[in-house]
């Protein structure tokens, strides 16, 4: 080895060093300073993400064993008021085939899920008018009353306190709302002027308060973030300590403004569930249909990193494609709830589990 390449492997070696010294603390003390977390991200290489991806199972093992929580995801509505710069179901693309599904195609989708093995059902969907507080309660208590030993999760977007008050004394058990970035300018850029990072932060600070299990989140790699901006979404989720925290690459659709911005990367959505699980080490973390889209065994690696729920499809067949958040969005194969075994098999081959029960968190 010449010296000059000597040099720069004492470097490499020096700063992986400084990397796992910060993950260390981030075990020991579960907080990091904001300048911490910049340093952490931005210097992170391949080694430093094989050391904590180790800490990070770890963790996860003694919380949650080797079970796999599955979710229903059940998207009800592609209809939305919002015109969110990166999502293909903005309300200004015109060439999205709007559906919504009817309350008894909801029921049937639940009881489908039953018979699977699911005992969680995520309603997901546009902030869609139609779905009022009185019928989305109803179908709420409808879905609640059914099968009693089942979780009924919403992801509908922002409402009224009083709307979500409604929603939860209906039976709602659990909210996933992702902060989507925590930064007021960096938010600015990625939604239109009527959306705030303020508003959205208030509807969960609410939800939380409301006493659901709420679950929150963001996008690696959408337009615009920098290793700051991450830092302050962790700051941020240390604040919020919520009991889920979806996270996943941004991809972009070609029919929405961000057409031509590049996707996360699976790199760094990795690293990240990585030190999500270390800053709070009880959160239920699914492995995202983002990160299944990115790789295809991008979901695998999820777990390996520390990720411990996974959500496949249980919408109708017919509307699958038709909810496109982002261009090749899977929906079939694991993704589909009807392939349990196929996702079963898959994380048998990785040493894990599906867990059939609800999947309460424990970070509660
Ligand atoms: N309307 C609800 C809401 O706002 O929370 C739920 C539906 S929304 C489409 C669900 C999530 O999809 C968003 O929180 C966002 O993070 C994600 N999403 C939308 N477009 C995406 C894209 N192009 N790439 C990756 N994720 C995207």
């Amino acid at each position: 080895m010449s010296a000059g390449h000597l040099d720069a492997a004492v470097n490499a070696d020096k700063s992986t060093g400084r990397i796992t010294e910060l993950i260390d603390q981030l075990e020991d003390r579960r907080s990091l300073t904001r300048e911490e977390w910049t340093e952490l991200i931005r210097g992170r290489n391949k080694q430093a993400a094989e050391y904590l991806f180790e800490r990070a199972r770890e963790t996860r093992i003694r919380h949650y064993g080797h079970d796999v929580y599955i979710r229903g995801l059940i998207e009800f509505t592609n209809y939305c008021r919002n015109d969110c710069l990166y999502c293909g179901i903005r309300k200004s693309n015109p060439n999205a085939e709007r559906y919504r599904l009817t309350p008894d195609e909801i029921l049937a989708c639940c009881e489908h899920g039953y018979e699977l093995g699911f005992r969680t059902f995520v309603l997901q969907g546009g902030e869609d008018g139609w779905f009022t507080d009185s019928r989305l309660a109803d179908i709420v208590s409808s879905i609640h009353s059914r099968w009693q030993d089942c979780a009924v999760t919403l992801s509908v977007g922002e409402r009224s306190r009083e709307s979500y008050r409604i929603l939860k004394e209906a039976g709602a058990d659990r909210f996933l709302l992702r902060h989507e970035t925590y930064d007021h300018e960096h938010y600015s850029r990625l939604h239109p002027p009527s959306l705030s990072a303020q508003e959205r932060q208030r509807c969960l600070w609410d939800l939380k308060d409301l006493g659901y299990q709420v679950g929150t989140g963001f996008m690696v790699g959408s337009p615009f973030q920098t290793p700051e901006n991450l830092a302050d979404d962790m700051l941020f989720l240390e604040k919020l300590d919520p009991q889920m925290v979806g996270i996943g690459p941004f991809i972009p659709h070609h029919d929405t403004p961000f057409a031509d911005q590049p996707a996360g990367t699976l790199e760094l959505t990795l690293f990240l569930l990585g030190l999500i699980r270390l800053l709070l080490p009880k959160v239920l973390l699914p492995a995202t249909t983002a990160l299944g889209t990115i790789a295809p065994d991008g979901r695998e690696r999820g777990i390996l990193a520390g990720a411990n729920v996974v959500m496949p499809n249980l919408s109708p067949a017919q509307v699958r494609e038709k909810y496109l958040l982002y261009d090749n969005k899977l929906c079939t194969g694991s993704e589909a709830a009807e392939s349990l075994k196929d996702l079963e098999s898959r994380m048998q081959a990785i040493g894990y589990r599906i867990a059939v029960c609800r999947g309460d968190s424990l970070n509660m």
